[in-house]
């Protein structure tokens, strides 16, 4: 077992969260892009998005934010955008927002509906954005809106690239997947330019592009319980995306203290309660880790682990799911990348299990 309690600063992580984003010290503000590299930190997405370049330079990061806030635009449902534009009307859309749509509802299917992109109606009653203190929608709120959510709402036509809705109060929200998306979508831009050794931090959604010259870039598990202390665990990543879903990322609470936070049960209405306070995945692909993760933590660590055995037979996807009791259960899979990182064995218990 490699679970071992080894102090690494975290100064020199990136940590997987929506809000809190350090970058690699190791990396330089230089132009050049011959004395470590180029970082910048924006608000973009409706998160924080850090991009690190170690062989690119300003030019790049332009080039790369301006892109990322293009696609993001056409993402969005708060903006002026083809998703929030959607209706009954069928309506040709863009590739890019085509594939994200058509991706997100074929694994709607797949999930058995723990992933559900056309919950816009629940979210607008839900509103979770900032941590504040306010009431909980009624029941029959909830219940209203639940009607109008829905993957089998989203009617798409693969041949013309167009796009409806069956229910005029229905809306997509691709918020589960679309961050992952753009990962691998400003992947593809980067490599295109010829940077080919980056790290990007979407609102915590990780993607390492390269291998950091050899030694992998590590990258910090938030602690979900207390995001002010270090990260509970290190991996280090080559050429790999690691997505994290928590109950902590977004949330309000109501006068008595109840959380309510962003992950919805599509089959409830309500914020899931599976047991899980967080869960991270680790895979080639940032759009699937980001499907993954919303969805793996709807179903509760138990019904995940057998999702997957189907789901990824040949068990190439790494999964943590930290439970609200702090057991730390990390896919076998992941054993040469990860590190436990705490010494507050009193919260976290860790423990490795096979997928097959
Ligand atoms: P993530 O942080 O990737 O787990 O995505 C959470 C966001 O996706 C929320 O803020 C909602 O916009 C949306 N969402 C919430 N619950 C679900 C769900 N069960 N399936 C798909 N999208 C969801
Ligand atoms: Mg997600």
């Amino acid at each position: 077992m490699r679970i071992k309690n080894k102090a690494v600063k975290t100064a020199f992580l990136f940590i997987l969260t929506a809000s809190l984003v350090l970058a690699l010290s190791a990396c330089s503000k230089s132009s050049s892009g011959t004395t470590g590299g180029v970082r910048r930190t924006e608000v973009l997405l409706d998160t924080v998005v850090t991009i690190t370049l170690l062989d690119g330079d300003e030019e790049d990061l332009d080039a790369v934010f301006d892109y990322l806030e293009t696609e993001g635009n056409r993402l969005d449902r708060y903006s002026d955008s083809e998703i929030s534009e959607l209706s009954t009307t069928p309506t040709v859309l863009s590739d890019d927002v085509f594939t994200l749509l058509s991706d997100s509802k074929a694994f709607s299917d797949t999930s058995g509906d723990a992933f559900d992109p056309v919950l816009g109606a629940l979210a607008d009653v839900w509103q979770i954005q900032e941590p504040e203190v306010r009431e909980a929608p009624s029941v029959d709120t909830v219940a209203e809106a639940l009607t109008h959510s829905g993957n089998s709402l989203l009617m798409l036509n693969e041949d013309t690239k167009e796009a409806w809705l069956t229910d005029e109060a229905a809306g997509v929200d691709l918020g589960a997947s679309a961050k992952g998306y753009l990962g691998d979508l400003a992947t593809e831009f980067l490599k295109e330019r010829g940077v080919n050794q980056a790290l990007l931090s979407l609102g915590g959604n990780i993607v390492a592009i390269g291998d950091k010259n050899g030694n992998g870039y590590l990258v910090g598990v938030e602690n979900p319980f207390d995001q002010s202390q270090d990260p509970i665990a290190v991996l280090t990543l080559s050429d790999k995306s690691a997505v994290t879903s928590g109950d902590y990322q977004r949330y309000f609470e109501d006068a008595e203290g109840n959380r309510y936070h962003h992950i919805l049960d599509p089959k409830t209405g309500y914020p899931a309660d599976s047991g899980l306070s967080q869960v991270v995945v680790v895979a080639d692909s940032s759009e699937e880790a980001d499907m993954l993760s919303t969805a793996l933590f709807v179903m509760g660590k138990d019904k995940a682990i057998d999702f997957m055995k189907t789901y990824d037979p040949n068990h190439e996807i790494g999964l943590i799911f930290t439970e609200k009791d702090g057991t730390v259960s990390v896919s076998d899979n992941l054993k040469d990348i990860f590190e436990m990182n705490t010494s507050d064995t009193d919260t976290f218990s860790f423990q490795f299990f096979s997928l097959s």
